[in-house]
């Protein structure tokens, strides 16, 4: 440790000042008859002492505030040479230390900026468990996902359905598991992962929960529409020989039965029978294809109520209505929606249609419900319900399957068609319960 020259001198100065004063003092002393000079030397000395005291505690003050201020994490201070700063190689050499104390420190706090970014955009929805049991939502895309609990615990996630709550509590590192998950009170599917991370002497979970109900019903549609469009295909090159064989057969018996010989008269009606099947087979067929046909969805955003109203008369218009009571609603008055105005209106004509005729066959007053409302996430909720019969736990989970009818001239179309343009619409449909026990086909878009 060296000393620097103006820091030296200030000390050999003040040193001097005492040297003098304490010689005044014993001057005094020794020289009689010397009372009030004697006080003046000796406040002198004392005032000299004092003043080479604080010279030198300055500097060690300078230290201490300056360790201190590091200590508390502050590194914008410097070490200030002024005054009594005497050491001026520690002084720089801290200088130098800290220096590159706020160098990393600017690196670290860039990087975990970069890191908090990109966590907070990554597409995959993520949740951190905490060893305490405390669950939080960790960037965005969780944070839109689970809307709408409230609270940290395990018991808050349940509304989400209570095997994905459970699945957050539970040991689940390096073992990716397919789970149900309840969104909107329509279930799903999600991919849910997990890691371990050591965070500040504890392990904090973080949970990776994929939704992939979108995906599976992809892939879903895409191997019913192959499998209907393989089987319409092959079914459509066999019937249309026997179709236009039948009908050549059913015009040449007509031409030779004159009514005389009752075998060919029998004979006729066989082959007209058989030409009349042939051609329903035909059109049943043809009306499948549509199945296997993904829609073309065009979008467009426009007003709600208006457009319920004409859907109101077009279910009017048909050969369901008569005699049910449709109630319509429409929160806010205001609502606009997006989605195909043609495709979804289909959709919903069905739905009124299926749900009229379930309530005619089974209420005295039958009535049918139709309601449009803004859900959290600034998304649509239709609800079409009835009171009807409603739908039985044993076929709930086949309604929406392609060709699943429970009616003797059904052609289980409808619902397999309504699910596949909400779903190209990337919205859900589900199937629920009405107050009185009947229907309620809900759809999220
Ligand atoms: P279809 O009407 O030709 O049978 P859908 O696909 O529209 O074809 O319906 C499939 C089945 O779902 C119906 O046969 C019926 O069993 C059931 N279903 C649909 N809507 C309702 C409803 N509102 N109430 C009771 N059951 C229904």
């Amino acid at each position: 440790m060296t000393f620097r020259g103006p820091f030296v001198a200030g000390l050999a100065w003040r040193a001097f000042i005492l040297l003098v004063t304490s010689f005044a003092f014993v001057a005094a002393l020794a020289t009689e008859g010397l009372g009030a000079a004697r006080l003046l030397a000796a406040a002198l000395c004392g005032w000299a002492t004092w003043a080479l005291w604080r010279y030198i505690q300055r500097t060690n003050h300078e230290l201490a505030r300056y360790l201190e201020a590091v200590k508390l994490g502050d590194l914008s201070q410097s070490f200030s040479q002024r005054g009594g700063s005497g050491f001026s190689e520690v002084g720089e050499a801290l200088e130098q230390g800290i220096q590159r104390l706020r160098d990393e420190r600017h690196r670290l706090t860039d990087a975990s900026r970069f890191y908090e970014a990109v966590l907070d955009d990554a597409p995959t929805p993520l949740v951190t468990v905490s060893s305490d049991g405390r669950i939080e939502l960790a960037n965005k895309a969780a944070r839109r996902l689970f809307v709408r609990h409230q609270g940290i615990r395990f018991d808050d996630f349940r509304i989400y359905g209570e095997t994905f709550a459970r699945t957050l509590t539970e040991d689940m590192i390096g073992r990716p598991r397919l789970v149900p998950l309840m969104l909107d009170a329509v279930p799903q599917s999600a991919m849910v992962s997990a890691a371990l991370v050591h965070r500040l002497g504890g392990t904090v979970r973080v949970v990776a929960v994929q939704p992939i109900q979108g995906e599976l019903n992809a892939v879903e549609i895409a191997a019913q529409s192959d499998l209907v469009r393989v089987l319409t295909h092959e079914i459509m090159n066999s019937m249309t020989p026997v179709t236009s064989l039948a009908r050549s057969a059913a015009d040449l018996m007509a031409e030779v039965d004159d009514g005389s010989d009752p075998t060919v008269s029998d004979a006729r009606a066989a082959v007209e029978t058989l030409a009349r099947r042939a051609d329903g087979v035909m059109h049943f067929v043809e009306s499948y294809r549509q199945i296997s046909r993904t829609p073309d969805v065009r979008r467009k955003t426009f007003a709600v109520a208006p457009w319920a109203r004409e859907l109101e008369s077009l279910f009017r218009a048909g050969d369901m209505a008569e005699g049910v009571q449709l109630i319509l609603s429409v929160t806010p008055e205001t609502l606009n929606i997006e989605v195909d105005p043609d495709l979804m209106a289909q959709v919903l004509i069905n739905l009124m249609r299926n749900a009229a005729e379930a309530a005619r066959d089974h209420a005295a007053v039958p009535r049918i419900a139709l309601s449009f409302a803004l859900i959290p996430g600034n998304r649509v909720q239709i609800e079409v319900s009835d009171n009807g019969p409603g739908v039985p736990e044993s076929v709930a989970q086949d309604v929406f399957l392609p060709f699943f009818t429970t009616k003797p001239k059904g052609t289980g179309v409808g619902l397999s068609l309504a699910r596949q343009i909400v779903l190209a619409h990337r919205g859900s449909i589900g199937l629920g319960a009405s107050e009185s026990g009947g229907a309620l086909f809900r759809i999220i878009v």
